[in-house]
């Protein structure tokens, strides 16, 4: 396969989104708003892929997870108790030159206002104020007055309300440690650094997992989560090379870590942070159980009372989508064309087949591919298009990403048989239209990688 002629940069992913509806920035017709997206059809479903996936993964595929769904504004004593509220902060400047304000400990990933190719404080003419701690949690209020009474927060990370449920959990769901509760869902922060398009935005949908274990066996369980998400996304076909785990220094860990590290991915910005997992000890439940007055323990059935630890892996799919869509991105050269493909998981790609009728005028082809697609589409997100020349209808496919294209033609009505393309090799092969269905179960049931070397 052609390596890419140039370095992959955001700007390439931010306008194939755009131009092929997966991402838009939102209230775009009033100027947008920083850092927040919508997602069209095509981001919408590779989303619902992604969450589908990974809930798989971490509660359908085992017997040790069961799932929540917490309400995202909580009682604010919630994060008075897990120290959000004094603590959940980053250190800000401004620059009383540009009016812009950044994160101290990231002008190395920022770009002045005046000259954007220059970070902050690289010129004399930068006068940065000195860092203080900036809140990131949104405010609310709830109910008729707004007072500091009826002050509340829309919920930074998807965790605390999981931990907060941990009785109710553990009594209902049967299970004892080692045992998690995955959740999904949306989580705010006022980030101070926005930009960098889905890596960092003030809305975000978290996937968060809190796995509770007996304190001896927690390093082990540290270690296990670490190595299970490295192998969810290589089985997802995310190419090893980009792809790294680092662990935390003592002096860059949260307060209320034993340990971290990041699943680290080579973003166009650099290597980042896609998912970090961390062993929170007893932080969680032990401070919900000194701030409510509940216990929040785990009580054995020979009586020994102890407070689980707590292993947590956590990402936002939106972190992922980012990473899938740059390991994905592909331009080549076929004949003395250029394409440009999405070489995407095909169980991640957002359309999985598409139908065409070689030539949609034909009475015969056009109603043998519309019949083939009503009978796929009951199972499977797939696309019938007519419009334009093959070739043209091909490369719309490979541009979102869509595995196989199921063609219609002349022979289909001679011999009831169809062709496939395969996206990455662009091999094509003849199979009954009765089997087609069956194909696409066993195709998306194979294991695939990346056949994308750059
Ligand atoms: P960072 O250092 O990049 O701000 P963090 O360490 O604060 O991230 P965590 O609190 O560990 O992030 O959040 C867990 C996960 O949630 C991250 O690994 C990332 O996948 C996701 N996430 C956090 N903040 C954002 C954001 N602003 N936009 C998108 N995803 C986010």
């Amino acid at each position: 396969m052609a390596e890419p002629a140039k370095p992959l940069t955001m700007d390439t992913i931010v306008s194939l989104c755009r131009r092929r509806g997966f991402v838009f920035p939102s209230s775009e017709i009033y100027g947008g708003l920083g850092s927040t997206y919508d997602y069209g059809h095509y981001g919408v479903l590779m989303k619902s892929n992604i969450r589908a996936l990974w809930f798989r993964a971490m509660v359908q595929e085992r017997d040790d997870i069961v799932a929540l769904d917490s309400a995202i504004i909580l009682n604010p004593r919630v994060w008075e108790a897990s120290g959000h509220v004094a603590g959940f902060t980053d250190p800000l400047v401004d620059c009383r030159t540009c009016k812009l304000r950044f994160r101290a400990d990231q002008l190395e990933l920022a770009s002045c206002g005046r000259k954007p190719s220059k970070r902050p404080g690289e010129t004399p003419d930068c006068d940065l104020t000195e860092p203080r701690q900036f809140n990131l949690m949104f405010e609310t209020h709830v109910g008729a007055l707004q007072d500091e009474s009826s002050t509340a927060y829309l919920r930074p990370e998807t965790a605390q309300g999981i931990f907060v449920n941990f009785k109710n959990v553990a009594q209902l769901a049967r299970r004892k440690p080692p045992f998690g509760i995955a959740q999904v869902g949306k989580s705010f922060r006022n980030e101070i650094t926005p930009g960098n398009f889905l890596f960092r935005l003030r809305e975000f949908e978290q996937m968060e997992m809190e796995f509770f274990v007996p304190p001896a066996d927690a390093d082990a369980w540290y270690r296990y989560w670490i190595d299970a998400r490295r192998r969810w996304y290589l089985d997802l076909g995310l190419r090893g090379q980009n792809l790294r785990i680092r662990e935390h220094g003592a002096d860059e860990r949260s307060h209320y870590s034993l340990a971290t590290s990041d699943l680290e991915y080579l973003y166009p910005i650099g290597w980042q942070e896609l998912e970090g997992v961390a062993n929170r000890g007893e932080y969680d439940l032990t401070q919900h159980t000194r701030e409510s007055g509940t216990k929040l323990e785990w009580i054995d059935q020979d009586g020994t009372r102890y407070t689980p630890y707590v292993i947590e892996p956590a990402v936002s799919i939106d972190r992922i989508m980012l990473a899938f869509l740059c390991d994905a991105y592909d331009e080549e050269v076929v004949g003395d064309r250029e394409r440009v493909v999405l070489r995407l998981h095909p169980r991640v790609a957002p359309v999985k087949a598409a139908i065409l009728p070689l030539v949609p005028r034909d009475e015969g082809m056009a109603g043998r591919a519309r019949e083939l697609y009503e009978e796929l589409r009951r199972h499977y997100v797939v696309e019938h298009d007519e419009s334009g020349q093959i070739g043209r209808r091909y490369r719309r496919q490979d541009e979102i990403g869509t595995p196989w294209a199921f063609t219609v033609d002349e022979q289909t009505l001679e011999d009831e048989t169809v062709t496939v393309r395969d996206r990455d090799s662009l091999a094509q092969e003849r199979l009954p239209i009765s089997g087609v269905r069956e194909w696409l179960d066993d195709a998306l049931e194979r294991a695939w990688s990346s056949p994308h070397s750059g």
